[in-house]
Order: structure tokens, then C-alpha cells, then sequence
């Protein structure tokens, strides 16, 4: 057992590493390196540098109006840097002359995202800032993984190597995470938000002092609550897709499927998609997909778009685009996500998904052995040409990742080695938001 746990932590770390770290676009290679030791900061050559050893009678300076996240990040330099070096810097709110200070969420004049983060690294003096809520909290733990080698492993151990010797290259860096969206769904990150927060998981926890979570949500199956089968069924049978030669009556994983090329049931999905907008108005994206059943509505009109298209994902979309467009009358800057899972995992021929829609692939089928983008693996390979055929339509793609056996859930999964060329290979292809 205690093997598994400690396979399990390690695949755990892996993956939100990965989450974090893929910072360019790199040039394909199958089945990279699972174990990478690059850095997003710090990756230029230059004599002049900030030498650690040389900080003990620094302090760390934290604004009066900080928000929670940034007065956190403040903590967890001074107890980081103290760990690592030895030297407990005191934290004021005021900076006593010019130099001798690390900065921790100082004001900037540059426009930074929600995530963003900015590291001034000068011989006398250190800025960690970002957008917020959470681009400074992000900034800190990223600037001890790249200046001290520090690795986040569980939320009760975190190897810190211990030294006095470190010098920082002098400049300025800058990062924006290219996910958006990052959850790694272990156990551990849910039990222990503080430790998601140091992996940079911006999905399970909405504490200030941790900077919250994104405001866009995981894309899931929803026609069971935007049209619910109770409220309609009994009325309009007609909304419910034609199955077998019948309307469908079938409740059972978010059944049953709607006839989607019917106009009432495009109207009335997107006035319930707009009334939960209006009262959450800080979503960013909401879910307009199938239920998770393959009996979906084989009625004339949508059989026809369907033979058109060469995939029931060409109804689904033009249902989605038509929903996406109402949606975006009135909420302009909210996403409408929507699966391609299962029989809808392929590319319809000429339906575009429109600019305000996400594309949720899932890996469902694949091999989790090889790296997806292995052209050996033939479960993988029919993957990655759907993932292609997407990414040439659309610039909003997630996924939804499985990292887990779901008939026997204490085995070891295999997947240490997949990992990161699979976040690598999703990135290259426009994901923009990963589950796992
Ligand atoms: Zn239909
Ligand atoms: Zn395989």
C-alpha cells in the first residue's frame, strides 16, 4: 500500500508540474522526457546576479493594501527562504530606504492577467508581483523552484535544498500560464488546498489567503439541468431525442439526449443558460452538452446533419453554436463549453465551432502506456487525429484526462511516463484547460 500512495503522490506531482510548467510551445518530440528540470524564470546568461548569501539584514516588504493572497505570499517567502538559506527576513509594511528589500505583490504599472507573474531581480533589491488574485502567491513558488530547486512533493513534505550560495541572474520575468484552467482531481489537492495552491491547481478552493479559483468551470454533461426531462418530458415529448423510433424517456446518465435541431429546445436552453448566468455573474464559460448516453436523436433533421457532417458531432454543434450565439447577446464575455466525447469525439466536416465555444476532448479510449502523440499506438494515434482536426478550428480546446482505473481504483496506473509529453502534446494543439 505504501508503494501505491507514493506512486500515486509522484503522478500527482507530475501532473500539475506539467499543468505549470509548459511555458513555449516546444518543438514536437514523441514521447519527451517524462522528468523535466527545466525553468520558466531565470533562463538567460549574464555575469551581473543577486547573491543570497548577501540578504541577511534584508526584510520583505508586504503594501498595508495587499489582498489575502499576497499577504500569504509574503508568509510563505519569508518561511521558504528561511528554510532554504537560514536567514528569517522580517516582513514590514513600509520600506525603509532603497535598497536591501524583496518587494512581495508591489504595485505595477503594467497590465498583468489573473495569473501572470513578474520577477524583478536586481543586485540590491527583489520584486515578486503578478496579477491578481493569485499572479503574486504563483510568482513566489515559482521563484523557489527556479532559483533554489525547491519541489512542492506532498502537502507534509517539500524538499527544499538547503544553501546559502545561490546567485539569481539580474533582470526582468515575466510569465502567464498558457492553461487556464488546471485541476489535477487526487485526492491530495482537494484534502489539502494549501498544497494545491503551491502546485499552482487553480480549481479546488475558494480562500482568499490561496487567491481563489479560476472563474472558468470544468465542462461536463448538463442537458439533464438546462432541459430538464421532469419539467418538459411529460408536455413535450418532442424535445427529447427520437431513439429506436421512439421519443426518449431514459433518465439514466443525464438522459435523455435532446432533439437538437429543434427550435424550441434551442430557445428555451439557452433562456435557462442565461438565467444561471444572471445570477452567477462571474462565470466565464458555462456547459451546454450531451448527457453521458450514447442514445442520442436520430430524428430526420438531425440524422441529416449528421450523415452531412460524418459525425453526431455535427447536429451537437450546430445545436451548441446556435445556443453559443443567444448566450452571447447577452453575456458577451462568457464561453459556452461543450464535449467531444465518445461518438462526438470526431471533427464534424464543415461545422466551425463558433469563437465563444470550448471544446472539451476526452481521452477516454486511449492507451495510457504510450505518450499520446506516439504514432506506434494505434488507440493513440486516432486520438491525436481528432485532437489535430480540432485544433485547426478551434483555439479554445480542453480536456478531460483520465489518470485513473475506474473499476479497480487502488492499482497502480501507469502513466508517470505519458504525463508530461501528453500536457506537452495538448498545449501544442490549442488546449487551453486540462482535468486530470
Ligand atoms: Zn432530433
Ligand atoms: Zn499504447
Amino acid at each position: 500500500m505504501q508503494r501505491v500512495i507514493s506512486v500515486l503522490a509522484i503522478s500527482m506531482i507530475f501532473s500539475v508540474a506539467f499543468l505549470i510548467g509548459c511555458a513555449v510551445k516546444s518543438t514536437p518530440q514523441i514521447g519527451e522526457k517524462f522528468m523535466s528540470t527545466s525553468k520558466i524564470l531565470f533562463n538567460i546568461e549574464t555575469d551581473k546576479q543577486l547573491d543570497v548569501s548577501k540578504m541577511k539584514d534584508w526584510d520583505i516588504i508586504v503594501d498595508p493594501d495587499a489582498i489575502p493572497s499576497e499577504k500569504y505570499a509574503g508568509e510563505e517567502f519569508q518561511r521558504l527562504f528561511k528554510e532554504a538559506t537560514g536567514m528569517m527576513l522580517p516582513i514590514n509594511s513600509k520600506a525603509q530606504g532603497e535598497s536591501n528589500h524583496v518587494y512581495i505583490g508591489k504595485a505595477t504599472s503594467e497590465k498583468l492577467g489573473e495569473e501572470e507573474l513578474m520577477v524583478i531581480v536586481n543586485k540590491d533589491s527583489l520584486i515578486i508581483t503578478g496579477g491578481r488574485p493569485r499572479g503574486t502567491l504563483y510568482g513566489v513558488y515559482q521563484f523557489f523552484e527556479d532559483a533554489f530547486g525547491v519541489r512542492f512533493l506532498t502537502f507534509d513534505h517539500t524538499y527544499i535544498p538547503k544553501s546559502t550560495d545561490v546567485k539569481i541572474p539580474v533582470g526582468e520575468f515575466r510569465y502567464n500560464p498558457p492553461f487556464l484552467f488546471r485541476w489535477s482531481y487526487y485526492a491530495e489537492n482537494s484534502k489539502e488546498p494549501e498544497f494545491a495552491a503551491r502546485l499552482r491547481v487553480n480549481t479546488v478552493t475558494h480562500a482568499e489567503k490561496l487567491g481563489g479559483v479560476t472563474p472558468q468551470n470544468l465542462i461536463n454533461h448538463s442537458f439533464h439541468w438546462l432541459l430538464p426531462f421532469d419539467k418538459y418530458g411529460a408536455e413535450h415529448p418532442e424535445y427529447y431525442a427520437l431513439f429506436e423510433g421512439k421519443r426518449d424517456t431514459e433518465t439514466g446518465g443525464g438522459g435523455p439526449q435532446l432533439c437538437v435541431t429543434n427550435k424550441d429546445v434551442i430557445r428555451i436552453v439557452a433562456e435557462n443558460a442565461i438565467s444561471y448566468l444572471d445570477q452567477h455573474p462571474n462565470m466565464r464559460n458555462i456547459s451546454v452538452s450531451q448527457a453521458n448516453t450514447a442514445r442520442y436523436c436520430h430524428c430526420d433533421e438531425c440524422e441529416a446533419i449528421n450523415k452531412r457532417e460524418g459525425t453526431p458531432m455535427g447536429s451537437q454543434l450546430a445545436f451548441v453554436n446556435a445556443v453559443a450565439k443567444l448566450i452571447e447577446q447577452k453575456h458577451p464575455d462568457v464561453k459556452v463549453g461543450t464535449l467531444a466525447y465518445w461518438y462526438t469525439r470526431k471533427a464534424p466536416k464543415t461545422i466551425k465551432p463558433r469563437h465563444n465555444v470550448q471544446i472539451q476532448l476526452c481521452s477516454i479510449e486511449c492507451c495510457t502506456l504510450h505518450p499520446i502523440d506516439d504514432p506506434t499506438c494505434e488507440k493513440n494515434r486516432a486520438f491525436c487525429q481528432d485532437m489535430e482536426e480540432w485544433s485547426k478550428i478551434c483555439n479554445d480546446i480542453w480536456i478531460w484526462n483520465y489518470n485513473t482505473n475506474f473499476r479497480y481504483y487502488d492499482l497502480p496506473f501507469p502513466n508517470l511516463r505519458v504525463i508530461g509529453p501528453n500536457v506537452r502534446y495538448f498545449l501544442r494543439n490549442n488546449a487551453k484547460g486540462v482535468f486530470m
